[in-house]
């Protein structure tokens, strides 16, 4: 049941920032695929297969990934050339998500976002190091981009603090709340997200649905560690509470 509108005004304001790889979704491998693809484009005179095994993509935005895999290359990436990068990947991306067999949203996201998208002392956004169009590329293949109205994305900046500091920015101007009546709670599945969040005074919520291991987040200071997103202590996160 929704809260009536007149009880809007006084009320603690939670903005919601979700990681997208590893925590909603598992892109089956698409998203380095298409990035290989660009890579091979721009990188055309070297005449070599690009593999990009040697990059870790887990928490790191797509700005960070192209410029260590230029670098890995041999290439002194300018910021024109790691946009050239970026455009050529977020138009191999779509084709590459249609062809991945292991995509999948995982466990009790569908559930959760319906939950949450109900309540109107809420607003649900996005904290991910995707660009914006690849962001909601991968949302859209499982159904989940209607879910997300604003965010901080890699096209906004290279490191993730910065991006998370985006994304609460746009979520305080979406409530026309003040940072002191809003409680802000990212969700991801890397340290990167966990520190990211600190960084921003946020609760985070980690999910061991990625490539880090429940230990490893919880060491990292994450504030709740889940193995999935059906858990009831992500419910918990989501409740109100003192101000902070
Ligand atoms: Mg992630």
């Amino acid at each position: 049941m929704k809260t009536p509108a007149c009880y809007i005004g006084s009320m603690q304001r939670i903005i919601a920032l979700f990681d997208i790889d590893g925590t909603l979704l598992r892109a089956g491998g698409a998203g380095r695929r298409a990035v290989e693809l660009a890579l091979g484009e721009v990188l055309d005179e070297l005449d070599e297969e690009v593999s990009l095994h040697a990059v870790e993509f887990a928490g790191r935005t797509d700005p960070w990934i192209v410029r260590s895999a230029l670098t890995q290359y041999g290439v002194d990436a300018d910021d024109d050339l790691i946009h050239e990068v970026l455009a050529r990947y977020i138009a191999h991306l779509p084709r590459e998500l249609e062809r991945a067999d292991g995509f999948e949203v995982l466990p009790g996201v569908l559930a959760l976002l319906a939950e949450l998208s109900d309540r109107e002392d809420l607003v649900l956004g996005l904290g991910t190091g995707n660009t914006e169009p690849a962001a909601y590329a991968k949302l859209a293949r499982g159904g989940l981009d209607s879910f997300f109205g604003f965010g901080g994305f890699g096209s906004d900046h290279s490191e993730r603090p910065e991006v998370l500091r985006t994304a609460l920015h746009r979520g305080l101007e979406r409530t026309g709340a003040q940072m002191k009546d809003a409680r802000v709670v990212v969700v991801g599945d890397t340290p990167h997200d966990v520190a990211a969040a600190r960084a921003i005074g946020a609760h985070c919520v980690a999910v061991s649905t990625g490539r880090y291991e429940a230990s490893t987040l919880q060491a990292a200071g994450a504030s709740v560690v889940v193995s999935d997103l059906r858990a009831s202590a992500v419910r918990s996160a989501f409740d109100r509470g003192t101000p902070e």
